[in-house]
C-alpha cells in the first residue's frame, strides 16, 4: 500500500486485489453495495493505544465530531479515551453505550438545549466560548459545573488555512486582547461554575510542532496571571485537537512521539518557570483516530478518454459524500480494486454530481483497462466525511461496515429513500 492513508489492516491479496481486516473489497461491494464506507476497528483502537502509550498521565479525548457511531463510541471507551461532543445527537451516541459521563466532555458554542442534555447527562466538563454562553450556562446548571474557558492563542497558520484558527477566529478569546482574561474573571465571578482550566484548537493539521508550544506557552502565562490576580489556580491544559494525518503518498504525520515530547517539555520549564504546578494535560484528536480507519468503496459509473489519452472516470460517490479533504485541502488518492496487468494512465475521477466543482483527484494514475462496474477505493476518509455529508440530491448517505478478523458487520445502514421521504412530511 503506498501511501499511509490505509488502515493497518489493508493487504494486498497474492491475485492482486484489495482486502481489509481480511475481508476483500470486492466481496464488501457485493454484500452492501456502493457506495459504503469500510472502517477497519483495528486501525481505530491501534490509533487509540498509540496515543495512551505516547502520552501517559495526558488525557485522550477523542473529538467526536470526526465520525461517531454507537460502535466507535463503545471501541473509544473500551480503550479508555474520553470523548469530546459538540451536541445533543453525538451525546445521545455516547448515552446509547452508556459512554462515562466523568469522561465526557462538551465543546463550546453549545446551543440552550445541547447545554441542557450535557447536564442532565452528567458531562464532567463543559468549555465556553463566549459570553453568552457563560451566562447560558450559570442560568442552567441545578449543580456546581466544571467549566474550561476557549482561548484563542496568537498563533498564526499559513494562509491557506487562515480561516479556521487565529488571532481573530471567531471561536474562543483571544489571549492578545485580554478577552480571555476577562472571560476567566466572569466564569470566576459566577458560583455556579469551577473554572478547571483553559483550552484551545490550533488550525486544522498544523504539521509545525512550535504552533503547539507556543500556545502552551501563552496559555500557561494566563495561568500564571489568573493565580497572581485572583489566587485561583487553574488545573487543566487542553491543546484540543487538529494533529496532521496522511492523505496522500508523501504526507507526514504530526509525529506523536515528538509532539509528546515537545509539549511535555515546553510545559514543565514553562510551569518552572513560572512556579505553577504541572496541570493535567488533556488532548483531543479526531481526524488522528479515524481518517486511516475509513476507505471509501464506489464503483465507476462511466470512463471517458480524451484525445491525449486522459481518461475522465465518473464513480457513484461524489465529494458531497466525502467532502472531509476538500474543505481541510487535503487530497484524495483513488486506486482501483481489481488487479489490471494495464499500463497505468493519468485520469480525473469525478463524482457523480456533474458540477464542475464534484472533481475528487484531478491527476491520479488509474490502469488504462479501467471500466464501468469496476470498483475503486479511497483511503483516508474517515474524518469529517460521513459526519459532514449533507444528503445532496437525496441520494442518501452510504453505510458504514466495520470489519474485523475476516468479518464484517454493518454500524450505520444506507440512507434509504423512505428514510428521505420520513421527513417531507408537509405539502
Ligand atoms: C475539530 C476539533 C477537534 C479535533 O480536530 P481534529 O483535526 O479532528 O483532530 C478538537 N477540538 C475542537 C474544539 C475541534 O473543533
Amino acid at each position: 500500500m503506498d501511501s499511509g492513508a490505509w488502515p493497518c489492516g489493508a493487504r494486498e491479496e497474492p491475485d492482486g486485489e484489495i482486502s481489509v481486516a481480511g475481508v476483500r473489497l470486492s466481496a464488501l461491494a457485493a454484500a452492501y453495495g456502493t457506495p459504503a464506507l469500510i472502517l477497519d476497528e483495528s486501525d481505530v483502537r491501534y490509533r487509540c493505544r498509540s496515543y495512551v502509550a505516547a502520552l501517559p498521565g495526558t488525557e485522550i479525548a477523542y473529538a467526536g465530531k470526526a465520525f461517531l457511531c454507537r460502535a466507535v463510541a463503545q471501541w473509544i471507551a473500551a480503550e479508555g479515551l474520553s470523548l469530546a461532543v459538540s451536541s445533543a445527537g453525538e451525546l445521545a451516541v455516547a448515552q446509547a453505550v452508556n459512554f462515562p459521563s466523568e469522561r465526557t466532555i462538551l465543546l463550546g458554542n453549545a446551543t440552550p438545549a445541547d447545554l441542557r442534555a450535557a447536564l442532565r447527562y452528567g458531562v464532567d466538563r463543559m468549555v465556553v466560548d463566549s459570553t453568552a454562553e457563560i451566562l447560558r450556562l450559570a442560568a442552567l446548571t441545578p449543580r456546581l459545573q466544571r467549566v474550561l474557558v476557549q482561548v484563542t492563542p496568537d498563533v498564526h497558520p499559513p494562509a491557506d488555512r487562515a480561516a479556521m484558527a487565529g488571532d481573530d477566529q471567531r471561536s474562543g478569546f483571544s489571549l492578545r486582547s485580554g478577552a480571555a482574561a476577562d472571560a476567566v474573571r466572569r466564569v470566576l465571578s459566577h458560583p455556579e461554575l469551577t473554572l478547571t482550566g483553559l483550552r484551545c484548537q490550533l488550525a486544522a493539521l498544523p504539521t509545525e510542532l512550535s504552533d503547539y508550544e507556543t500556545a502552551a506557552r501563552e496559555i500557561l502565562g494566563l495561568m500564571a496571571a489568573v493565580r497572581d490576580h485572583t489566587g485561583v489556580t487553574l488545573t487543566e491544559l487542553n491543546l484540543g485537537g487538529g494533529h496532521a494525518v496522511p492523505y496522500l503518498a508523501g504526507d507526514d504525520d504530526v509525529g506523536l512521539a515528538s509532539f509528546a515530547d515537545r509539549v511535555r517539555r515546553v510545559i514543565a520549564s514553562q510551569c518552572a518557570q513560572l512556579r505553577l504546578p504541572v496541570p493535567h494535560l488533556v488532548i483531543e484528536p479526531g481526524r488522528a483516530i479515524v481518517n486511516r480507519a475509513m476507505i471509501t468503496l464506489c464503483r465507476v459509473l462511466a470512463v471517458k478518454r480524451s484525445a491525449v489519452g486522459r481518461m475522465f472516470v465518473t464513480l457513484d460517490g461524489s465529494l458531497i459524500e466525502t467532502p472531509g479533504q476538500e474543505l481541510y485541502g487535503a487530497g484524495y488518492s483513488v486506486h482501483a480494486v481489481r488487479p489490471s496487468n494495464a499500463p497505468s494512465g493519468p485520469a480525473t475521477v469525478a463524482g457523480r454530481h456533474g458540477e464542475a466543482g464534484d472533481v475528487l483527484a484531478a491527476d491520479v494514475a488509474l490502469p488504462a483497462d479501467v471500466r464501468p462496474g469496476d470498483l475503486v477505493a479511497l483511503p483516508g476518509t474517515g474524518a469529517y466525511n460521513h459526519s459532514m455529508a449533507p444528503g445532496y440530491t437525496l441520494v442518501g448517505r452510504p453505510p458504514v461496515i466495520a470489519v474485523k478478523n475476516g468479518e464484517p458487520r454493518a454500524l450505520i445502514r444506507k440512507e434509504t429513500i423512505s428514510d428521505l421521504l420520513v421527513r417531507d412530511i408537509g405539502l
